[in-house]
Parts: C-alpha cells; sequence; structure tokens
C-alpha cells in the first residue's frame, strides 16, 4: 500500500481575512532558516521501509518563497524516502506564478500545480481580503505550456453572492483545468472576516444548496465529475494526495504544524516558530484508539461520493466492525446506499453529513 507525503510551507505574501490556516508574512531571513529546519527534519525522518506516491507541498503559498527551496526539499526527499512514480503537486498563487519558477518546479519532479484562484471576480476577492495583481488570461498559456495536470481551488458563499456571479465564476474556468477544489466560505474564529461577521451579507441555506447543486450540474456537463464532497476531476485525475487521507492511508508530515499518521500512531509538530527552527520539532505524539481509527476512517470515507469500502474496512478492523458499523448504518438508512460493497450518503446524506456522519461513531 502507497503512502503520501505532506511538505508545510507556512510563509504568504500577506494574510487573507479569511485564513485560519497556519501561515504568517514571509521575511527571507526566517525562510532561510526555516528550509534549512525543514531539511534537517527529513533527513531525521523515519519510515524508509514505507512507499510513497504523492508528495504535497502546501501552505500557506509555497510560491512565494524562491523556486531553488523547493528544490532543494525534493531532492532531499528523493534522496531519503522511497518515492513510487509520486504525483508531486505544488500549491500556488497566481500573484507569486512566474515562467521560470513553473520551469524549476517541474525540472524538480513537480507534475501538477494547485492554484488558488478562489474567484475570477474582483468583487468577490475583495470580499474575501484578497487582491488580484495579475491577469489571469495572461497566465494561462504560461502554465499550460508547462504544465497538463492543473487544478484550482475556488470559493463559493462569498459575501453578497449571487448565482448569477457564480456562474460567471464557473465560466471563466478554462477548458483544460483538470480537477477544480469548490469550498464553501466557512467564517472561523480569529479572522478578520470573523470580525466583520454581522454585517457581511451571507448567501443563506437555500442560496448555498442551489450554489452547490449549480457547481455539481456545471462541472459534470464539462466532464469534471464531483467525486468528494468538495473536490471534482476529470476522470483519472483525482487528487492522488487527498485520496491517501480519505482512505485513511499513511502518511508523513514535515514542517511547522505538520500531522503525520503512521499505522494509528499520530504526530503532530509544533507551530511555535522558534522551536521548531530550534529542532524541536514534535509538539505531540499518540497511539490513537480502535473506535478513535474506526471515527475518524468512518467520517473521512464518507466525503468520497463513491463511500467507503466496507472490504478495506473489514481487513483494517474486523468482521464484527463491519457489522457494527452496516447496523447504524441501516438506523440512518434514509441518507445512504450499499453498492458494490461500498456504503455511500446518497444527496440527502451528503448535504447533512457532519450530522449525519456523527450518528455512526462509536
Ligand atoms: S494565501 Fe492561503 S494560506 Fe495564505 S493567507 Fe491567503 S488563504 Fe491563508
Amino acid at each position: 500500500m502507497s503512502s503520501g507525503i505532506y511538505i508545510h510551507i507556512p510563509f504568504c505574501s500577506r494574510k487573507c481575512d479569511y485564513c485560519d490556516f497556519f501561515s504568517f508574512k514571509a521575511s527571507s531571513s526566517y525562510v532561510d532558516k526555516y528550509i534549512d529546519a525543514l531539511l534537517d527534519e527529513i533527513n531525521s525522518g523515519k519510515h524508509q521501509a514505507l512507499s510513497f506516491d504523492s508528495i504535497y507541498i502546501g501552505g500557506g503559498t509555497p510560491s512565494c518563497i524562491d523556486a531553488s527551496y523547493i528544490n532543494r526539499i525534493l531532492s532531499r526527499l528523493y534522496a531519503r524516502y522511497n518515492l513510487n512514480s509520486p504525483e508531486i503537486t505544488i500549491e500556488l498563487n497566481p500573484e507569486t506564478i512566474t515562467c521560470e519558477k513553473l520551469q524549476i518546479y517541474k525540472e524538480s519532479g513537480v507534475n501538477r500545480i494547485s492554484l488558488g484562484v478562489q474567484s475570477f471576480a474582483s468583487k468577490n476577492l475583495e470580499a474575501l481580503g484578497r487582491h488580484r495583481m495579475v491577469d489571469l488570461n495572461s497566465l494561462w498559456p504560461v502554465i499550460f505550456s508547462i504544465f497538463t495536470n492543473v487544478s484550482i481551488d475556488l470559493m463559493y458563499g462569498i459575501p453578497k453572492q449571487t448565482l448569477q456571479n457564480l456562474r460567471e465564476d464557473l465560466r471563466s474556468i478554462p477548458e483544460n483545468i483538470k480537477h477544480v477544489s469548490c469550498y464553501c466560505l466557512s467564517i472561523e474564529p480569529g479572522t478578520q472576516l470573523y470580525k466583520k461577521s454581522c454585517n457581511l451579507n451571507l448567501p443563506n441555506d437555500d442560496l448555498l444548496l442551489s450554489m452547490q447543486e449549480t457547481i455539481i450540474n456545471f462541472l459534470g456537463i464539462k466532464d469534471i465529475y464531483r467525486y468528494e464532497i468538495s473536490n471534482y476531476a476529470r476522470p483519472s485525475f483525482e487528487s492522488r494526495h487527498n485520496l491517501h487521507y480519505w482512505q485513511y492511508d499513511n502518511y508523513l508530515g514535515f514542517g511547522a504544524g505538520a500531522v503525520s499518521t503512521i499505522s494509528g500512531e499520530r504526530m503532530e509538530n509544533t507551530k511555535s516558530m522558534l522551536k521548531y527552527l530550534s529542532r524541536n520539532y514534535v509538539e505531540s505524539a499518540y497511539s490513537l484508539s480502535e473506535n478513535e481509527q474506526i471515527n475518524e476512517y468512518v467520517m473521512l470515507a464518507l466525503r468520497l461520493i463513491k463511500g467507503l469500502d466496507l472490504s478495506a474496512f473489514q481487513r483494517r478492523f474486523s468482521k464484527e466492525k463491519v457489522n457494527e458499523l452496516l447496523q447504524r448504518i441501516s438506523d440512518n438508512n434514509k441518507f445512504f446506499y450499499l453498492k458494490d460493497n461500498f456504503a455511500a450518503l446518497n444527496s440527502q446524506g451528503l448535504n447533512l453529513s457532519n450530522t449525519i456522519v456523527s450518528n455512526l461513531f462509536l
């Protein structure tokens, strides 16, 4: 079974108003020290016996640092780990893209890019506290001349957004995009948007549902199908890395704030830069109980449209646990369907997934 590697680059050019990720404004002196600490962490990493078929460089905005750092990180991973034809993704912000950077990524082994578009409309970007100084239409030819496997992140449920406005965003997606992640804006405590949340004029629940249906239908017509609650892909362009999370496979995380889970053993890295730079990488390490693993497995696998693979679940846990799960599913049967040994949420269940899935917890 293959596993994934995640690399966290916590730097951004500026902080967006809705962002609650572990990220902050980059300063060049910090970046250099951080990458040195990250390379040391990779060097001291264990689990060389595992085989990895995906690397995901996320953040933050990995493209806001010099591309030579990405080259060094990937070289170190190749030297240290058993990489099996990996899908290598890097997250990019349109403002920080140059042709030269894209070339260096490609030469370093990157074969998939994920572009944080969020919206094509400047009104929406302003509402999110993001600003776009580049013309995306001039960037696409550069991007597609270097990469074919391109994903974009879009957001909906933006303050004052209308269905018409969402349709315009969807129509602006270039034809050759292979993957779209479409997230509903969530206002998290501690963010700038949260402080303004009383006056935001957010779309109501009915409009949000219509927006989601519009996204599913629009992308479906383009042969970009929904394979996870918030993710859509052309056939065989699903994110290999994210599938590892949803299928509860092993993954290693490097960088401040990164998390690893290997065979039920979890390790969470520190979010303190000072600790990270002094090589005190790990904040906590603990074993997940069997019930905790089962609950996480169910919660993640039911995000997939094809659902939870009951045979894989049985191999990992036991026949008794499958029977217990099937009993809980049958108690909530109007939200599920069973097909080809998979248990999946139906469309009603997907709309209420948080509540329904928590009914299945042990
Ligand atoms: S670019 Fe992404 S990670 Fe950086 S501040 Fe904006 S939302 Fe957060």
